[in-house]
């Protein structure tokens, strides 16, 4: 028989995806973003938790606009959206690039001069451009702005982005009256300033589109959006194998952990392949029936083991969800929320 005819089991291993919870956050940030339109960043994946399974939600909930960092990316958005509401971050490098988003019907967001004469040069059209109010990245300098090619193009979204609008400091007010500069000097039809965080600084920032992304995905990247936004991504892995260890037994790699006496531990298939990375050796938890087991020793690549010490009922086969709350994570783990989003590999199932 041909291999592919027959499909493989069902991974152990599985991202819940809260359909619910991600469709609230569009519309909580939404509204937070008062008169403006709401936007989506897409890209990476929607942050991990897959295009095919998110996106549908966001435009069933109203976006109408989407953010992407990679041409790749632009194609699979338009397999669920129009291309003309998609927007590309990473601009075009070559002229083969500007050729591939008119093909496509994607904006692409110009963030350099050469990339605004390419794209005169190679036709013209809708587009989208970036300018860089102080963060350094990607965008025309302020200095570049009053160009003439600048005025020649048709520019649907003018856009900057901040830098730390996940902190209160200087650079945030800064940013926004240069950007208030940008909007006087530039022809657009919308101007967008925000991403998740930017969305809590108020009405002065919100200009006509926002673009959130980490907090659409359960990330609460300020105080302010804490109680507004839920946890939507929820890695579980199934228990692969029961043991039973006598005192003084030790446990996975370089044996960190030794039992203090009689334990029954789980070894569950999850590991720092699937982005459960090493920091949580020692120091993570799973869930079962209300309860938080302790990971015990170390991560390794494809498994990590639990105490189930307290789970008498839980057996091989039987599912844990990882102790994966986005702050909380964050804190826990030395890791940025969107890490531990953008980590969760390719082995997580992401069917249901
Ligand atoms: C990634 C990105 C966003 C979304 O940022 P979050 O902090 O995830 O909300 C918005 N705009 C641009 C230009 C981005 O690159």
């Amino acid at each position: 028989m041909m291999p592919d005819a027959v499909p493989p089991p069902h991974a152990a291993l599985r991202l819940r995806l809260d359909s619910a919870a991600l469709a609230a956050n569009w519309r909580a940030l939404d509204s937070l973003s008062g008169a403006a339109r709401t936007g989506a960043a897409i890209k990476a994946d929607c942050y991990g938790l897959g295009v095919t399974a998110a996106v549908p939600v966001l435009a069933a909930a109203g976006c109408r606009d989407w953010f992407v960092a990679h041409w790749q990316e632009a194609a699979e958005a338009v397999r669920f959206v129009p291309a003309a509401q998609v927007s590309v971050l990473h601009g075009p490098m070559t002229d083969a690039e500007a050729a591939y988003a008119r093909a496509l019907g994607v904006r692409p967001v110009l963030n350099s001069l050469a990339q605004v004469r390419r794209w005169l040069d190679t036709g013209g059209g809708p587009c989208d451009l970036m300018v860089d109010t102080g963060m350094n990245r990607l965008g025309l300098s302020m200095g570049e702005i009053g160009d003439e090619a600048v005025g020649a193009l048709e520019i649907e979204t003018c856009m900057s982005h901040l830098a730390s609008a996940d902190e209160d400091c200087a650079q945030n007010a800064a940013q926004l009256a240069r950007f208030r500069e940008v909007r006087n000097a530039v022809q657009a039809q919308h101007y967008s300033l925000c991403n998740s965080a930017g969305i809590a600084l108020g009405g002065d920032y919100h200009f006509d589109l926002t673009r959130p992304g980490l907090a659409l995905y359960g990330g609460v990247p300020r105080g302010e959006l804490a109680g507004q936004i839920a946890q939507v991504a929820w890695p579980e892995a199934a228990v692969i194998q029961v043991r039973d260890l006598t005192a003084g037994e030790s446990v996975g790699y370089n044996a960190t952990f030794v039992a203090p006496g009689p334990m029954r531990v789980g070894v569950i298939s999850v590991g720092y392949a699937d982005g459960y990375l090493r920091c949580w050796s020692g120091r993570g938890h799973v869930l079962w029936q209300g309860r938080r087991l302790p990971v015990l020793g170390r991560v390794s690549m494809d498994m990590t083991i639990v105490d189930l010490s307290t789970a008498e009922n839980c057996g091989e086969g039987d599912w844990l969800g990882l102790d994966y709350v986005l702050p909380e994570a964050a804190a826990a783990s030395g890791l940025s929320q969107y890490e531990l989003l953008t980590l969760l590999g390719r082995r997580f199932d992401r069917s249901e």
